[in-house]
């Protein structure tokens, strides 16, 4: 079994996530008392949220290249990063590293393409909805990506970062998420991905119009199979 470095902390309200899944997908598939070899490094979220206010990026890029030179060095055979957002400074991170970094654009585009979804609309943060590096990834895997209009990426960045990312689930927030993606669905999008690694803490395939692909859940499960070597489809 490969060891997973996971790099966590942003927040860790999902973190949780990805370790109680990644453990549930080799638990099932392995039977027994098997569980996932896991290294984690969890970071201090309030200055990761402070790099991306200040746009320092090159700053994040450093602490998070760190996080992940470490976990190499503790015996990591690959790297995680559980957050859609910090995948901007993926280049810098991989040239601080050796091992590969599992990207969760692509894990989230095979899952849609798998399903027979060319059209997604995406939510998560305003950097993930409005810059290019998180976009560009899912066009280049042959998808076409719908975001919300200004006022709505305002409304679902604000919930993300003065609620989920504090463990406040709010059922008026749940409606005005619903409200957004029933509008991205006249639109045209097929499916809606979860583009925010927290957001599955309050939407899920119940209540939302669109089918729902939810990063954090798409990205766990294909790190745990991928460190027990089995195929993913
Ligand atoms: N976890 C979130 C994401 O998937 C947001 C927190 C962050 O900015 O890293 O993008």
């Amino acid at each position: 079994m490969k060891t997973i470095g996971l790099i966590g902390g942003m927040s860790w309200e999902s973190t949780v996530t990805y370790y109680k899944v990644i453990n549930e997908t080799v638990s099932r598939r392995l039977g027994g008392l098997h569980s996932t070899k896991i290294l984690m490094y969890s970071v201090d979220f309030a200055e990761i949220e402070e790099c991306q206010t200040n746009g320092d990026w090159a700053k994040s890029a450093e602490i998070l290249g760190s996080a992940a030179l470490a976990l190499q060095k503790a015996g990591a055979d690959f790297i995680v990063i559980c957050t859609n957002t910090m995948h901007k400074v993926v280049p810098e991170i991989s040239e601080m590293t050796d091992i590969p970094i599992m990207h969760i654009a692509d894990a989230t585009a095979n899952a849609l393409i798998g399903a027979g979804f060319s059209t997604a609309a995406l939510l998560g943060t305003q950097y993930t909805m409005k810059q290019d590096f998180y976009k560009e990834r899912l066009t280049d895997n042959g998808i076409r990506v719908l975001i919300p209009n200004d006022n709505d990426i305002e409304t679902v960045n604000r919930v993300i970062y003065e609620e989920l990312c504090r463990g406040v689930i709010s059922p008026s927030s749940r409606e005005e998420y619903v409200r957004i993606i029933d509008s991205l669905k006249r639109g045209g999008a097929e499916a809606v991905i979860l583009g925010c690694t927290e957001i599955g803490l309050l939407i899920n395939g119940s209540c939302s119009p669109l089918p729902v692909f939810d990063t954090a859940l798409i990205h766990a499960e294909r790190a745990a199979l991928y460190a027990i070597d089995e195929e993913i489809k």
